[in-house]
C-alpha cells in the first residue's frame, strides 16, 4: 500500500517536472497552423486562428465574402437585385418610363447595328438609351460615348446593349448607372475619373472587364464584381476611393498595379481561388490594416504591397516559395510576419523600411533553407545573413560566412558595424544607405580583409572611410 501511494507520488511527480519543463521550454512561435473560428459569411466578417506546436494561438479578422447577386428583378417600378445567398436586396434602379432624344448614334456597318456615339442635343440629367435606332438594335455604348459629359446623373442601359467600350463614360459626372445582364464586354477605362459615382453593380454576364476599369474614382463606394470574373485587370482600382471589396470565388488573378494607392482601402477579401498576385497591387493602400492571402495563392510580385504603412501582419501562404523585391518596402506598422515552410529564395529587400527592432519574422522549423539567430533571418548553403538583425548584430557563428545583396541597406539606425572574421564575402549594396555609420570594424586582420569579396556599391559611405581591422586599418575604395 505504502509503496503504491510512494509510486503515484513518484509519477505525480515526474509528470508535472515534464509538463512544466514542457511548458518552459523557450521557443520561438511559428504560428504555421490555420483554423476557421467563425466562417465569414457576406454580410459578416469572419475569424481564423493561427496556432503554433505549442498550442499559443492567435485570432485575426477576416473581411466579408461576397454577395451572390441573381439577374435583375422587375418588381413594377424598381429593378432590384438580391443575394441569393443571404436575401439582402443590394441594387436597385427606378424603371423610367421615357427614352431619351438627342443622342448621336453610329451605324456599325458589319453587323447593321448601332452604337451610341455621343450626348448629342440631349439634356436630360438621366439618360434613358432606347433599345433600337431608326427600327435597328442598339447594341453598343461606343466609345468615349460619354466621355467628359459634365450634365448626367444616371443612365439607364436596355437590354439590348451587349457591350460598353473603352473610356465610355471617363471623367463624365454620372452618380448612378444601370447595367443589364445583357453586357458581356467592359472596355478600358470605361468608369475612370467617374468622381460622382458611387456605386457599380457589374452583372453576372461579365466573363472580363477591361483595364483601369474605376481608375481614379474617388467617390466610388461599393462594386460588386460578376461572378464568373477570373482576372481582375492591371490598375482596375488604382487611385480610387473604395473602402471595402470583395473579390468573387472563382477569380485567379490580380494583375499589376490593380489597387495601388487605394488610399481609402481597409478591407478585402480574397478568394481561395486566387493564385496570383501582381507587381504592385496593392502598393501604398495606407488605410489596408488586416490582409490574410489565401492558401491558394502560389505567386507574389514584385513590391506588390509596398507602402501599406498600416498593414499589421501578413502571412505567406505554403505555394509562394520566393519573396520578390521590395515586397513589404516600408509597410512599417508590419509587427508579424509568416513565413512558410517551403520559401527558398528571400530578396535581401523584401523587408526594407520595415522596423525589424518591433517585427517579428516568424519561420516553420521546417524550412530547410532559412532559420532564424535573433532577428537575422540567415539563409542556407552557403549560410547567408539574408536579412541583418534589428540591433545590427552579424552572428559570428562558424558557418555564416556571407552577408547577402542588401543585408543591412538603408539602416540608418546603424552607427556602429562589426564583421566576424568569418565573413568571407559581402553582398551588393550590403551596407548602403547607411548614413549614420560611423565604424566599421573587421575581426579578421588587413590581409584577410583584403580577400573578402565585395560586392557592388556594398558601402556608398559617408561617414566612414577605413575598416578597423585587428592589426590596422584597410582603406575603403570607392569605386568612381
Ligand atoms: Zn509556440
Ligand atoms: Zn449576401
Amino acid at each position: 500500500m505504502k509503496k503504491a501511494r510512494y509510486i503515484l507520488i513518484l509519477c505525480f511527480a515526474i509528470l508535472s517536472a515534464l509538463f512544466s519543463s514542457c511548458k518552459n521550454v523557450p521557443h520561438t512561435h511559428s504560428f504555421d497552423q490555420t483554423e476557421i473560428v467563425t466562417p465569414n459569411t457576406c454580410q459578416a466578417g469572419g475569424e481564423i486562428i493561427r496556432k503554433c506546436s505549442c498550442g499559443e494561438g492567435e485570432i485575426f479578422k477576416t473581411a466579408p465574402k461576397s454577395h451572390l447577386l441573381a439577374d435583375w428583378e422587375d418588381n413594377g417600378s424598381e429593378y432590384v437585385k438580391v443575394c441569393t445567398l443571404c436575401g439582402e436586396t443590394v441594387g436597385s434602379e427606378r424603371i423610367y418610363t421615357y427614352l431619351s432624344e438627342g443622342l448621336t448614334f453610329e451605324r456599325d456597318l458589319r453587323s447593321d447595328h448601332y452604337s451610341v456615339a455621343g450626348i448629342g442635343k440631349c439634356t436630360d440629367a438621366v439618360v434613358v438609351i432606347p433599345a433600337e435606332f431608326n427600327g435597328t438594335p442598339v447594341t453598343k455604348i461606343g466609345n468615349h460615348a460619354f466621355k467628359d459629359c459634365e450634365n448626367i446623373e444616371a443612365i439607364i442601359i436596355p437590354d439590348s446593349v451587349t457591350e460598353i467600350g473603352n473610356a465610355a463614360f471617363e471623367d463624365s459626372s454620372v452618380k448612378r448607372i444601370f447595367i443589364p445582364d445583357s453586357v458581356t464586354k467592359i472596355g478600358n477605362g470605361a468608369f475612370s475619373q467617374c468622381n460622382a459615382l458611387s456605386q457599380l453593380i457589374l452583372p453576372n454576364s461579365l466573363k472580363s472587364i477591361g483595364k483601369a476599369i474605376l481608375k481614379g474614382a474617388r467617390n466610388i463606394e461599393k462594386v460588386i464584381l460578376p461572378q464568373g470574373l477570373s482576372i481582375l485587370p492591371d490598375s482596375a482600382f488604382a487611385y480610387s476611393s473604395i473602402v471595402s471589396l470583395s473579390l468573387p470565388e472563382g477569380l485567379e488573378k490580380i494583375e499589376d498595379s490593380a489597387f495601388t494607392n487605394c488610399w481609402s482601402l481597409k478591407e478585402i477579401c480574397l478568394p481561395d481561388t486566387l493564385t496570383e498576385i501582381g507587381s504592385e497591387a496593392f502598393a501604398d493602400c495606407t488605410s489596408l490594416t488586416d490582409l490574410i492571402l489565401p492558401d491558394s495563392v502560389t505567386h507574389l510580385g514584385k513590391a506588390a504591397f509596398s507602402g501599406c504603412t498600416s498593414l499589421s501582419s501578413v502571412n505567406i501562404p505554403d505555394g509562394v516559395t520566393s519573396l520578390s523585391s521590395e515586397i513589404f518596402y516600408n509597410c512599417e506598422s508590419l509587427k508579424k510576419i509568416y513565413l512558410n515552410a517551403n520559401l527558398n529564395a528571400i530578396d535581401g529587400s523584401s523587408f526594407l523600411g520595415i522596423n525589424l527592432a518591433e517585427a517579428e519574422l516568424l519561420i516553420p522549423k521546417e524550412n530547410k533553407n532559412f532559420y532564424l539567430i535573433g532577428s537575422s533571418l540567415i539563409g542556407r548553403n552557403p549560410d547567408t545573413v539574408v536579412i541583418g538583425s534589428a540591433d545590427g548584430t552579424i552572428p559570428t557563428d562558424e558557418h555564416i560566412t556571407r552577408l547577402g545583396n542588401g543585408a543591412f541597406i538603408d539602416r540608418r539606425d546603424l552607427t556602429h558595424i562589426v564583421i566576424p572574421k568569418n565573413i568571407t564575402h559581402i553582398g551588393g549594396g550590403a551596407f548602403s544607405g547607411c548614413t549614420n555609420l560611423v565604424s566599421i570594424s573587421y575581426e579578421g586582420t588587413v590581409a584577410e580583409w583584403e580577400k573578402v569579396f565585395l560586392g557592388v556599391v556594398w558601402y556608398n559611405g559617408y561617414g566612414v572611410s577605413s575598416v578597423k581591422c585587428s592589426d590596422g586599418e584597410a582603406k575603403i575604395e570607392f569605386k568612381k
